[in-house]
C-alpha cells in the first residue's frame, strides 16, 4: 500500500518519497546521470568531486580534469541522455525540463537536423514513463560567438524545444546581449528562463527578469538578500528552480540548514526543487527533498505543498 508524501517523509521512507510524483525544472541534461552510472559504463571509477568547490570556476575544474576526457563525444553523450532519463523515472520524476547545451551540435555532423531526431527519438522512447520537456540551453560565454548565436536562433525554429535557459558565468554577458534570441523564443511560445542569483546580486536577479522577460529564474537565492526584490518577484509569481545541494557545493551557501530557499518560501515567492547536475552534486530531487526535511529547512506539509505546487 502506498503512504502519503507527507508520512514518507516524516518516516524517512526513501522509496516511498521516489514513489511520489514530483518535477525537475532544472537539469542539465549533459551532467545528470549518476557517477555510478558512468562508472559502469566505463568500466573504472571516477573521482568524486570535493564536498565544497570554489563556485562555478571549481566546478569546472572538476570537469575538465575529471569528467570531460571521459564523455566528451557523441557516445558519451547520448549513453548520458537515455541514463539520466532512466535515473529521473526511477527517482519518480513525472515532468522533466533539461537544457541541451546548443555546443553538443559539435557531436552531430548532420548539425541540427541530426540533434533534433536524436531528441525527438528520446521524447518518444520515453513519452510513457515521463513528459520530458527538451529545453535549450545556451552558455553566456557563448554570447560572443556569431556562429553559436546563429544556430541557438535557428534552434528555436525546430519547434522542438519548449524553454531556453542561459547560464554560466554571470559577468561573461549582459542579459541585453541575448535580448534578441530571448525574444525570439517568446514569439515561438516558449517559456524563458536563466541562471542568475546563483552567487549574490538581487538587484541582478530583477534586472535580468526584466530585460529577458523571464517566467523563471534558475536558482535566484540571492533575492533573498532583498526584502525589495523578494517583494517584487512573489507579487510577480516569478518561481525560483533552487538546486539546493548544488548550492552548497559551490559554497552559494554554507549549509542546507542556512539554506535561503526558507527566506524565499517565506516571502511568498514560488519555488521548486531540482537536481542541477545530478552526476557532481550526487541527490536526486526526493533526495533534495528529504535532505530539506531532515536538516529542518522545512516540515513534511511544507514540502508537500512545494511538491504539490510544481505539478499544477
Ligand atoms: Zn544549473
Amino acid at each position: 500500500m502506498s503512504i502519503d508524501f507527507v508520512e514518507a517523509l516524516s518516516t524517512d521512507n526513501l522509496d516511498a518519497i521516489k514513489a511520489a510524483a514530483k518535477t525537475d525544472v532544472h537539469a542539465h541534461i549533459f551532467l545528470s546521470t549518476r557517477r555510478e552510472n558512468m562508472e559502469r559504463w566505463l568500466g573504472h571509477p571516477l573521482t568524486k568531486p570535493p564536498l565544497k568547490m570554489k563556485g562555478l570556476e571549481g566546478m569546472h575544474e572538476y570537469i575538465d580534469e575529471v569528467l570531460a576526457p571521459h564523455l566528451d563525444h557523441r557516445e558519451g553523450f547520448e549513453f548520458i541522455a537515455a541514463s539520466a532519463i532512466d535515473d529521473a523515472v526511477q527517482d519518480g520524476v513525472v515532468l522533466l525540463e533539461m537544457s541541451f547545451d546548443i555546443r553538443l551540435l559539435k557531436f552531430y555532423s548532420g548539425g541540427l537536423t541530426e540533434l533534433r531526431a536524436f531528441i525527438e527519438a528520446l521524447v518518444e522512447r520515453y513519452r510513457e514513463q515521463i513528459d520530458l520537456r527538451p529545453e535549450l540551453g545556451f552558455a553566456r560565454e557563448c554570447a560572443d560567438d556569431p556562429r553559436l548565436m546563429k544556430l541557438a536562433h535557428q534552434a528555436i525554429e525546430l519547434d522542438i524545444f519548449q524553454s531556453i535557459d542561459l547560464y554560466s558565468h554571470q559577468e561573461a554577458c549582459n542579459p541585453e546581449t541575448v535580448k534578441p534570441l530571448y525574444r525570439k523564443a517568446r514569439e515561438a511560445g516558449m517559456k524563458r528562463k536563466a541562471h542568475v542569483g546563483e552567487f549574490g546580486g538581487a538587484e541582478e536577479v530583477r534586472r535580468t527578469v526584466e530585460v529577458l522577460d523571464l517566467d523563471e529564474v534558475q536558482h535566484g537565492i540571492g533575492a533573498a538578500e532583498s526584502v525589495d526584490v523578494m517583494r517584487w518577484l512573489s507579487k510577480n509569481q516569478t518561481q525560483l528552480n533552487i538546486c539546493p545541494t548544488s548550492n552548497v557545493m559551490l559554497d552559494a551557501v554554507p549549509d542546507l540548514a542556512s539554506h535561503p530557499i526558507r527566506i524565499l518560501f517565506d516571502n511568498g515567492i514560488p519555488v521548486t526543487i531540482n537536481t542541477d547536475d545530478l552526476m557532481i552534486f550526487g541527490q536526486s530531487v526526493s533526495e533534495e527533498y528529504r535532505n530539506l526535511y531532515r536538516s529542518g529547512v522545512f516540515s513534511a506539509q511544507e514540502l508537500e505543498d512545494i511538491r504539490c505546487a510544481s505539478l499544477v
